[in-house]
């Protein structure tokens, strides 16, 4: 049934895109902000179902990783676009600083690569307070290294923090730090599970730091072998 969701949920986005592209002629601003809205729900309500989609998959041992080679770039611009519209709704400025090197093509499987990208942003945007700021970066400093060559990706916020209390749970299914669920009661805490799964079948790692109060920084390595 979960599966069964994704078509119709595409058609709407579609639909709501090309308005908003102004394809079907000119709208008021106001218009055009009351689809934006309708667009940001109908991307946040795909990430979920698609979340649910691949815990079902962690949990019969059928999260398969398609890896081929791929630019990372792409895939955080990616995430980058789409999550802007819904971190403006919170006057949340998402700033991605590239590599100053050149990155490497990278085997992973972009598309689930996107969905770790999705998820760490949407969690910085809304565990931000508003007006804050995300910083998105790519560390290639260790792409070169003969032992273990790998490209880190940084996803910041200045939000609210994780208690150092729940510390052990962070990657745990359906795990949700109390002050998160003052701050945003609507959350599943399932998307670090995925997350967590995702860079572990990358034969990547994925951590962060953390004060309460003053933000997190989750971090993720992918190897280049
Ligand atoms: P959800 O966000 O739906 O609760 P996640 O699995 O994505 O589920 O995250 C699990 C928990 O991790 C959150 O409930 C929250 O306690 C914590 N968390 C994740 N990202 C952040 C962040 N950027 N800032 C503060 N807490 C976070």
């Amino acid at each position: 049934a979960t599966h069964q969701l994704r078509t119709p949920l595409a058609g709407i986005r579609w639909s709501l895109d090309m308005l908003i592209k102004k394809n079907f002629g000119e709208m008021n601003p106001e218009q055009v902000s009351v689809l934006e809205k309708g667009l940001v729900n109908t991307e946040r309500m795909i990430r979920i179902v698609n979340d649910i989609l691949n815990l079902d998959k962690i949990d019969n041992d059928q999260l398969k990783m398609a890896i081929t080679p791929g630019d990372l770039n792409v895939v955080i611009e990616g995430a980058v676009t789409d999550l802007t519209q819904q971190a403006a709704i919170k006057e949340v400025r998402i700033e991605y600083r590239k590599s100053d090197a050149t990155l490497p093509s990278l085997p992973m499987d972009a598309d689930k690569i996107r969905m770790v990208m999705d998820n760490l942003i949407d969690n910085a945007v809304k565990y931000s307070k508003d007006g804050g700021v995300v910083h998105i970066s790519v560390d290639a400093s260790k792409a070169t290294s003969s032992s273990n060559p790998v490209v880190t990706v940084s996803v910041s916020d200045d939000g609210i923090g994780i208690p150092e209390s729940d510390k052990e749970e962070m990657f745990t299914k359906f795990y949700r730090a109390p002050n998160a669920r003052r701050q945003d009661p609507n959350g599943n805490g399932i998307g670090l599970f995925v997350v967590k799964s995702i860079i572990e079948g990358h034969h990547g790692n994925i951590w962060y730091e953390s004060k309460e109060g003053k933000g997190t920084s989750f971090h993720f390595s992918l190897p280049l072998r």
